[in-house]
């Protein structure tokens, strides 16, 4: 099989099923097919392959790729060729990988249902009339829809795992500093992780593989060292301790995620590891203390779209703050809008102690939380998000019951640890997630504990 034929294979699949889906914002069907020339040509004389060789691949629209257009679901940037690659998109060149476009998302990585994409509702291949969770929607349909082999997502409170979750795919969140965020437009620079969302765990493992590493050019990347990821999926799972927060499975939480979690870890007591219900007692105070932070932190990073720099710019300005104003009205959303002024609010004088730092101290809680956990155990299990894939158009108006699904991927964010989504059954003909969480940088155990499972 030829890349060439692969990538045909991946336009076809893509012409044939994305009126329906929704999943690509932009195509990059030249530049693939040149290519994937070039890595024919190159095999034919070399014979050397790179890890991903010749994989084609779907990239998050909020990650910037040289002279492919670069949205982040927003009008803002409609226009936008960045005249740079991202850190992970020069590994995935060198890795080989080729990029078929840019994936839909909820604009600036703001939403868990992709429908605050500027342009066009995404689907969920497992039902149409479902979303497909957000903000990195597009990747995980697009994925779960076979049009691409593996995509890159950003996770900042959920925005990789639920999404992977309703749509049936792995999704990982690497722990926050191991992948270089260099590249990545930023939404909360103290969260944002890129990570891969793929069909299986052993993809996952190749992907992260080829992404991970540290780079001078972001200065939150961390600098250890990257171990073998594929080694470490060896199947065995015994003595693994595993513990599993009430708080995971309490209120709130869908009766059938619920059992279908419990069969999961059934699954693991009968491959020799061990589990134990624990608390993460925090975790009530996770969703407005990561929408505090979040908002407050997107509102100082979204001040760079001022209608000079980058995108729209409003048309016969009186002035320059007009320039400012009207530029921003016109280019923003609603929820971006709504995000801006949460957290310009929090970051105001006077209020800054009161919410700002409170919040970044409650922040640490939460993190004290799974440091306590992880003296006794491997792993945190539990669901990836409380329910389903819900209906399109069901939680449209109501933000709030939009931001409870992201109640068990928050504190996770929060604490910048790693986790993974697995498929863990179906409820009502739709796919649950399985949530593992672990150490810092120590994605080999969720690894080796996802794909034993799988
Ligand atoms: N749904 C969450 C939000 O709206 C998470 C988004 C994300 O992880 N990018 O902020």
């Amino acid at each position: 099989l030829s890349v060439a034929e692969l990538v045909e294979h991946s336009i076809k699949r893509i012409s044939d099923t994305d009126d329906k889906i929704g999943a690509f914002l932009t195509l990059n069907e030249e530049g693939a097919r040149k290519d994937a020339q070039a890595l024919d040509a190159r095999l034919a004389s070399e014979g050397e392959r790179g890890l991903l060789f010749g994989i084609p691949t779907g990239i998050k629209d909020n990650i910037v790729t040289e002279g492919l257009r670069t949205t982040c679901g927003s009008k803002f940037l409609e226009n936008h060729d960045p005249i740079y690659d991202a850190a992970v998109v020069t590994k995935l060149r060198a890795a080989q990988s080729v990029t078929m476009g840019k994936l839909n998302m909820d604009e600036f990585a703001m939403g868990g249902s992709n429908e605050n994409s500027a342009y066009r509702v995404v689907r969920n291949p497992w039902d149409l009339e479902r979303v497909p969770g957000g903000s990195s929607g597009g990747s995980a349909a697009s994925v779960a829809a076979g049009q691409v082999y593996f995509a890159l997502g950003s996770d900042t409170g959920g925005s990789i795992r639920q999404p992977a979750a309703y749509c049936g795919v792995v999704g990982l969140k690497p722990t926050y500093g191991l992948v270089s965020r260099y590249g990545l437009v930023a939404f909360a620079s103290s969260l944002d992780q890129i990570g891969p969302i793929t069909k299986n765990v052993e993809d996952s493992a190749y992907v992260l593989q080829a992404i991970a590493g540290h780079d001078e050019r972001d200065t939150t990347s961390a600098n250890v060292e990257i171990p073998d990821y594929v080694s470490a999926l060896t199947g065995e799972v015994k003595g693994l301790r595993i513990g599993v927060p009430k708080e995971y499975l309490g209120q709130g939480i869908d009766p059938q995620v619920k059992e279908r979690v419990l069969e999961a870890l059934k699954v693991f007591e009968s491959m020799g590891a061990v589990w134990e219900e624990v608390s993460l007692p925090h975790t009530e105070y996770a969703v407005a203390t990561y929408y505090l932070l979040a908002s407050s932190e997107a509102s100082s990073n979204l001040a760079r779209f001022d209608g000079v720099r980058y995108g729209v710019r409003a048309d016969n300005p009186a002035n320059l703050i007009d320039l400012y104003r009207r530029s921003r009205s016109e280019g923003f959303g609603a929820e971006v809008k709504r995000r801006i002024m949460l957290g310009t609010y929090a970051l105001s004088s006077g209020y800054y102690d009161a919410y700002y730092k409170k919040a970044q101290q409650v922040r640490t809680l939460i993190k004290q939380d799974f440091d306590q956990v992880f003296e006794k155990f491997d792993l945190i299990i539990g669901p990836t998000a409380p329910t389903a894939a819900f209906k399109l158009g069901e939680q449209v108006g109501d933000p709030l019951t939009m931001y409870l699904n992201d109640i068990c991927t928050i504190p996770v964010s929060l604490a910048g640890v790693p986790a993974i989504s697995v498929p863990c059954g179906m409820a009502d003909g739709l796919p649950v997630g399985l949530q593992i969480i672990g150490k810092p940088f120590d994605e080999r155990t969720v690894l080796r504990a996802a794909h034993a499972f799988e």
